[in-house]
């Protein structure tokens, strides 16, 4: 090995859809020809990456030379559905999208032509720049997402911001009780669960709340498994005993909160035996549950993740988790209050640059569609062009049988723009290759830890590949925009105006640590419990009300026979991405998991296959057994990161209809057979 090359560092932020976020300092050879970056290592002294990946992303090195890259443009030669191509030169595919492109525009209208992206590159500059491309089009633009906007649509309309406290709460040395609902952190979100354990060291006791048996519960004091989506009856059950027992905070609630009155009178009556019947928990676990919140008043921290919202009324759901802590009061403490997404923090200095990048001033406001509903809108035969980035719909989208079918058809042109081969590149008619996160300068607001940070994008080895920026850039020359003055920055300009647009001390604290947190470890948001509404108290609305009415969800009508269906992500892979790294675990893809009892029930064996079905699918899956699931309960896992065809996608039985504001999927809302083939 050549040792006298000039070792040049950068910050690097880990951009894949993940809490963790993770800051680094990247080291590169820029002289090489094409290992380029030697390595990446975790900062030790940021407060939440403290030094470690996770098992995911800890190679990204390998992830940035692997052979299976895609290093040119490449074009269908067979029919659609098959990844099957031949390479072009970026020139050559440029003049074939651009010439389409002016042809759909003057036949159809230029919003015939749809823009679908989401946060597979949560960088700023890489999500939103190619706006000033759609927007100067007139094209139509997907909005919200697949993941947490419902959550925080409902938490928002409950609180003013749907982020109330922050992480560095859960290691707090006041607190002594964590409630850990509805995530699985071991796997997701790795830093939270070494916070967690630490704070156990320190005296804490834990409660973990989810329909599956997660690792965490490991070291738990009590572990609540419930059927899922049943979370708001376990909060009628909790909000029934405070009242009626009188150990609700009633100063709290008549100080901070609006229309509890409406609450208290919901919730004074309830019929036990149907809310255990239907949670599949009982009065003993229950009775610990409440014992453990009542003692450990002003000290208690939810950690509330993703799945309580994944359903039709997910929203209300997460919010009736959020009431416990009302009730009791558990605001406005070190140590207590209710975590969720973290980018509420960032909204005063991330809207200005937001508007820098999309150009936002100069150009119209676009014509936009829900990314959820994709696969129906395409069907409407109104669209005649798609443009992908940054999302692999055909993994994560749900009700994948209508969005295959829509993007089969023949007068749908389709570009994607990606990094590997995958589900979605099956489908389209010119695949052009990205660069990967950092090769390119950009600014992550991560959604886990409050702030901001960088990358500084290092040399990518391969000419033809692009940022979605460059990509778009190019794209406008081609069309005959070369003159005008929104594509004429280089992404350096945009990241440097970027940076220019923020206060004095996060541009210093992005350039000398490579990060920016607004909050010191015991710093308590909102400590005097006055929260951003309109008269500064929680506000609970009629439909956080109406949640306690039962039977809303299509869930507890299950029949016997039937399982719900969980589809969440593996812990070696990143929702839909990045595949390569962990090919060995491919095969888990294709197998339905459920209890040792249920498959005994089922006269069914380890291994078998299986039909699963529907009213939106069916496909043959292994089976498989795992016993840290709730009988009754179903697990395949989402996010086939790769281009296979052995295995259907879980979302062929995810259903059509989103969460009930029409902002993120109801994936959880729904329900499986399992019958011998
Ligand atoms: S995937 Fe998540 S935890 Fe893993 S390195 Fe990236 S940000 Fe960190």
């Amino acid at each position: 090995m050549n040792n006298s090359f000039e070792l040049k560092k950068r910050y690097g932020t880990c951009s894949k859809d993940c809490y963790g976020s993770c800051v680094f300092i990247g080291e590169w050879n820029d002289q090489a020809p094409e290992k380029k970056l030697i390595i990446a290592k975790p900062l030790k002294e940021h407060p939440f990456t403290r030094g470690f990946f996770c098992p995911k992303l800890n190679n990204r090195e390998k992830m940035l030379y692997h052979s299976q890259r895609i290093k040119n443009p490449l074009i269908r030669t067979g029919v659609k559905g098959k990844n099957s191509f031949t390479s072009v030169s970026l020139e050559e595919a440029l003049n074939l999208i651009s010439t389409q492109l002016t042809t759909i525009k003057e036949k159809y209208k230029p919003s015939s032509i749809i823009a679908a992206y989401y946060a597979g590159n949560s960088g700023l500059i890489s999500m939103y720049s190619s706006f000033r491309f759609f927007r100067k089009l007139g094209a139509t633009i997907t909005s919200e997402g697949t993941c947490n906007e419902a959550g925080c649509f409902a938490l928002e309309r409950m609180f003013g911001n749907y982020s109330t406290t922050n992480p560095f709460q859960i290691a707090n040395p006041n607190n002594r009780l964590i409630v850990v609902w509805g995530s699985n952190l071991a796997d997701r979100n790795n830093h939270a669960y070494f916070l967690v354990k630490k704070a156990i060291r320190n005296g804490s006791k834990l409660i973990v709340v989810n329909p599956v048996r997660t690792k965490l519960a490991e070291c738990a004091d009590l572990v609540l498994q419930p059927f899922p989506g049943t979370d708001f009856l376990i909060a009628k059950y909790v909000l029934n005993k405070l009242v009626n027992s009188g150990t609700y905070d009633q100063n709290f609630l008549s100080q901070h909160v609006n229309n509890y009155t409406n609450l208290v009178d919901k919730v004074e009556k309830i019929d036990e035996d149907k809310i255990f019947h239907l949670t599949g928990l009982n009065s003993e676990n229950l009775h610990e549950f409440l014992n453990l919140l009542i003692d450990n008043k002003q000290r208690t921290l939810f950690i509330a993740g993703f799945g309580p919202q994944k359903y039709f009324y997910g929203g209300r759901n997460l919010n009736s988790i959020a009431l416990i802590q009302v009730f009791l009061g558990n605001f406005g403490y070190q140590g207590s209050g209710f975590l969720f997404s973290q980018s509420g923090f960032n909204r005063d200095f991330k809207g200005p640059i937001i508007d820098y990048i999309t150009n936002s001033d100069q150009i119209s406001q676009s014509r936009r569609i829900p990314l959820i509903n994709l696969g129906s809108s395409l069907h409407s035969n109104q669209y005649k062009m798609l443009f992908v980035y940054n999302v692999n719909p055909v993994s994560s989208l749900p009700n994948q049988s209508i969005l295959e079918k829509s993007l089969l058809r023949e007068d749908l042109y389709t570009v994607v723009l990606d990094m590997f081969l995958n589900e979605t590149t099956k489908f389209a008619d010119i695949v052009i290759p990205v660069k990967f996160d950092l090769e390119t300068d950009d600014l992550i607001t991560p959604y886990f830890i409050p702030g901001i940070s960088i990358n500084q994008g290092g040399p990518c080895p391969y000419p033809e590949c692009s940022s979605n920026y460059e990509f778009f850039q190019q794209l406008a020359g081609k069309i005959g925009w070369n003159d005008n003055s929104i594509f004429q920055e280089t992404q350096e300009d945009i990241f440097k105006k970027c940076c220019g647009l923020l206060p004095k001390v996060i541009q210093e604290d992005l350039r000398t640590k490579g990060y920016y947190i607004p909050f010191d470890f015991n710093d308590v948001p909102f400590n005097n419990s006055i929260f951003p509404t309109s008269n500064g108290k929680i506000q609970i609305h009629q439909p956080d009300i109406e949640i306690f009415n039962q039977n809303l969800d299509i869930l507890l009508q299950r029949k016997e026979d039937e399982f719900y269906l969980l589809s969440q992500a593996h812990k070696y892979f990143i929702h839909s991405q990045i595949g390569p790294l962990h090919e060995e675990y491919s095969s888990i893809f294709g197998t339905i998991f459920i209890n040792p009892m249920d498959v005994k029930s089922l006269c069914l064996t380890p291994d078998q296959k299986v039909l699963v079905s529907n009213k939106y699918g069916e496909a043959k899956y292994i089976l498989g057994e795992n016993s840290d699931l709730k009988p009754g309960t179903a697990l395949i896992y989402s996010g086939i990161p790769f281009a296979h065809t052995d295995y259907k996608n879980v979302n062929i039985f995810t259903p059509e209809m989103s969460e009930e504001s029409g902002l993120s999927g109801a994936y959880f809302s729904t329900i499986v057979r399992i019958t011998k083939i």
